[in-house]
Formats: structure tokens, sequence, C-alpha cells
């Protein structure tokens, strides 16, 4: 919360409830004006970091004070009697709070304040609070409060997490750039309707994406040329996102975000089903994706369908596999976007090494086993004498081929063949992350005959090195349908 933002109090007008009771929802401006705080221990402390943070004045009235809240009284301006509670600590409060230990104390707190008429919260005793503290997302200015009325807070909490997912950080952001324009937008359009449609315009737009994505600057710019000329449309943008390796829990907030906005949703074929149902229902979803058994659409017709759909005003959603920029040809689709001045944003995924490794139990790196990582692609050169295999021997690091089903055994003869330990450990993950997870292991000597026995397909990843010794202890990633497959000798 920023300083002297208003703060949320949910109310109710009478005293001594019987639950359940509806609490009409208000926001306190508390901004420089007093408040009691009956209290020193930690309860007291979390109420008391509220009330600074909305701008209040505290009095704190009590006899003891626990270490915090000593160190809040050094960092503020919290005036302080060190004594118990009396009545005449009530006068001039905008706000009373009860926070003691002593359930009598707390009472005789809210009764006198109550027949004051004085709002008064007394903490986690809800019938005798005329005024109650919901859980709060922050995004000063905007503050979203969240109350079960008393008599669920842990519901209220748990409800109040879920939304902090969905709220992205930069709203406050956007809220103080629609404060900087409020006043010539009022200028430019004279009727409340014309202002309306004005800021739906903006605030599910291109604007508002800039704000969000942190682009403050060119958002003031974008929001001046729409003041000039309102009703041109927004340009069309490309969002390259990373859909991460199929779990759909790794997204990341941003993409979730993105794809809720999609008007056009490219898919390769590695972006799992219930990935692409999470995107905008009514977009229009078009696979591009490189399957053997389907016709891939070639790269340059994806290039130009992008360019098309964003210069036509379209938001149009790039997803991938993974990470855009890990073995996703995502470099050279941008490439060719901003030749072409097509504005895009990237979006982070989880890579296929991180994913996979993490759900067989098999960290990248570790003190004991490896001090270093090589992502490699096993495709095309991964068979051929061109690659750096001296540099692949080091014992100490773990290597990672992407897209190296094919090659396995080649890229196996090649390691011997460089003088790598014929026992060296070896583990395929094949669908890492999903439901269909597989994980086998051997050593670079066996582990392409065991991986021909059991036919494992793409898309699956290779890791290589002493780490793969920890699968066995570390798996922990069992859905019904994910296992280990049997070891053949
Ligand atoms: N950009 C992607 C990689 C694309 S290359 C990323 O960052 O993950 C495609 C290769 O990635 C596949 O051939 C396979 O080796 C690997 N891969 C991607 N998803 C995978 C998964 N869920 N399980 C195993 N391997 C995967």
């Amino acid at each position: 919360m920023t300083p002297g933002c208003l703060y949320p109090v949910f109310s109710s007008s009478l005293f001594y409830i019987s639950l359940p009771v509806n609490f009409l929802p208000l926001f306190h401006d508390l901004n420089g004006r007093p408040c009691l705080l009956v209290g020193g221990g930690s309860i007291a402390c979390r109420k008391a970091r509220l009330l600074i943070s909305a701008g209040a004045t505290i009095h704190l009235v009590s006899p003891y004070l626990c270490d915090e809240m000593l160190r809040i009284i050094a960092e503020s301006s919290v005036t302080l009697e060190k004594r118990a509670f009396q009545p005449s600590d009530l006068e001039g409060m905008a706000l009373v709070i009860a926070a003691t230990d002593q359930p009598m104390v707390n009472q005789q707190v809210a009764e006198l304040a109550s027949k004051q008429q004085k709002p008064v919260n007394v903490v986690d005793q809800p019938e005798l609070c005329t005024v109650i503290m919901p859980a709060i997302i922050d995004r000063s200015p905007i503050m979203v409060a969240v109350s079960s009325g008393g008599t669920a807070p842990v519901l209220a909490r748990n409800i109040r997490t879920r939304l902090e997912g969905l709220l992205p950080q930069g709203l406050g952001r956007l809220a103080e750039l629609s404060a900087r324009f409020r006043q010539q937008v009022k200028m430019r359009f004279k009727h409340l309707s014309e202002r309306r449609r004005f800021w739906e315009a903006v605030y599910d737009g291109e604007i508002t994406e800039s704000v969000l994505s942190g682009n403050t600057h060119t958002a003031e710019q974008l929001i001046r040329k729409k003041l000039q000329n309102p009703d041109k449309k927004d340009s069309g943008e490309v969002y390259l996102v990373g859909a991460g390796p199929g779990d759909p829990d790794l997204l990341t907030f941003k993409a979730l975000r993105l794809m809720q906005k999609a008007d056009i949703v490219l898919y390769d074929n590695l972006v799992s089903h219930e990935i692409v149902e999470l995107c905008r229902r009514d977009a229009e979803f078009i696979y591009v994706g490189k399957k053997s058994c389907c016709h891939a659409v070639p790269q340059e017709r994806i290039n130009s369908m992008m360019i098309e759909f964003a210069r036509d005003g379209k938001r149009v959603v790039r997803l991938k596999g993974g990470d855009p920029f890990i073995f996703g040809r995502g470099g050279e689709e941008l490439e060719v976007l901003a030749a072409h001045d097509v504005p895009f944003q990237v979006v982070p995924g989880i890579t296929a090494a991180s994913g996979c490794a993490s759900y067989a139990g098999i960290p990248l790196t570790h003190r004991d086993y490896a001090h270093s990582v090589r992502f490699i692609t096993g495709h095309g050169k991964a068979g051929s004498t061109k690659m750096p295999w001296t540099e692949l021997k080091d014992t100490q690091q773990t290597l990672v081929f992407y897209m190296g089903i094919k090659n396995l055994e080649k890229i196996c003869q090649n390691l011997m063949a460089e003088g790598c330990s014929p026992e060296r450990p070896v583990a395929i993950i094949h669908r890492g992350t999903t439901e269909r997870q597989k994980t086998v292991t051997g050593t670079l000597a066996t582990i392409s005959r065991i991986a021909q026995k059991v036919q494992i397909e793409p898309p699956s990843l290779i890791v290589i090195g002493d780490v793969v010794r920890l699968h066995k202890n570390l798996d922990w990633y069992r859905p019904a349908e994910a296992y280990d497959l049997p070891l053949v000798q």
C-alpha cells in the first residue's frame, strides 16, 4: 500500500453482531488521521504496519512491547503510552483497534468505542467489531479487499491468494497513468459515454499492455495519439509465448494473461492440448506444428501470417513449447517481425531441460556431481563428427540433448570414442511433466539398446552425467500414467 492509500474496512452498524452479517465494504481515508492501537505484541505489529502504510498517525497504548514493535516505533512516528488502556485514550480517534491478548481489555475497548460510535476492530473477535479487516490485494492505488464477514478468514485469505495471481503487478501503474490523463480526457470528450468508451478502449488494448509490460513511456505516447485520433484502431502485436514443457501449471502468470487476450493463436505440436485450451475461447486457433504424420506449415508462411494478422490490428499469440529462445526458432521469428516493424513481446517459458529434470528428480547441477550443464541439439549435426565432442567429455558437466532420440546411438558412440566412460549414466525422459511422463535410465553403453526395446519416441530428452544417479532416490512425480520403464539388460 502506498502511504495515504484508502484503507479497506468492512463496516457493520450493529454491535454484538450475530453472524453472518453483511458488511458494507468501505475504503477508509486514514491519511494523517489519529488511530488508537491497543496492544504491543505480534498481532498489534501486523495492524501497526497496515496503519502506517495507509498513512495513519498511530497512538499506541500498551504496558508491554515486543521487539518488533520497538523496531516499528524506532522506524516511524508512532506515539507511545507505555501503560494500560484508559477510556480517555479514545478521544479524537478516527479508528480504534484492540489487539491485546486480554479478552477483558479488548471487550472494554470495544464497548467504549462503540458507545461513542467510533469504528472499532478487535483482532480475531468479529462479535466485538463494528469494522473488520479484509484480506488485501495491494496494487496501490488499486486495492482489492476480500472478506467473509468474519466467518471464515482463512477462506478469505485463500481467495486472496488466488486473485493475486490474476492481477498483474503493473495494475497500480495503469491507475497512475489514468490519473495523469484524466483531466485531458475530460477536456477532450464532453460526454460521459464518450469518456467511458475511450477508457474502455485503453484498458482493453495495447496501451494497457504496454504499461503492464513495463513500457510506461510507450504507453504515454500511445495515449496521446489516441486522444488526437480516438477512432483509430490499435495496432496489432505478436506475443511470443513459452508454454513450458507440458504441465499447464508451469505456465507463467504473464503467459496466461496474454493467452487470454489473444485474437489469434498459432501453436506448435509440442504445446499440450490443455495449454491451448487456456487461451481465449473465441480466439482463432491455427496449428502450425511439425509432426512427422502432419503437414507442417513452412516457416515463411508462419512468419507472413504473424505479420498479416498483426498489421490487421490482431493480438497474435505465438505459442511455443518450452522456452521460445531455446531451440525454438524464437529469435528467427522475431528478426522477421522486427524487420517489418511489427511490435512484439517475449514471454520466457520453462525449458524442457528444467521441466523434465525437475519432474524426474535429476538435478542438472549438484556440488558433488556436476558444476555446469550444457544444452545441445541432438538434431542433424549431432550424429556427425562436426560436434565439439572433446568439450563434452568433462565428467563434472551434465549434458542435455534436445531432439536427440533419433541420433541416440551415434551420440553415445561419439562420446565413448572421445574417451567417456561406457558406465556414464544416461536418462531419457519422454513427455516430461505430463501425465504420460516416462523415464528410462542406463549408461552410454546400454541406453540405446534399452530405448529401442521399450520404443522410446519423441518428444524425449536425453540427460547424460553422474546427476542421473540421483533419479533413483529423488523420483517424486508419479501421476497414474507416469512410470519408469523396466530396465532391459
Ligand atoms: N523450445 C523447447 C525445445 C524445442 S526442441 C524448450 O525450450 O523446451 C524440441 C525438443 O525438446 C524435443 O525433441 C525434446 O527433445 C524436447 N522436449 C520438449 N518438450 C519435452 C517434454 N515434455 N519431454 C521431453 N522432451 C521434451
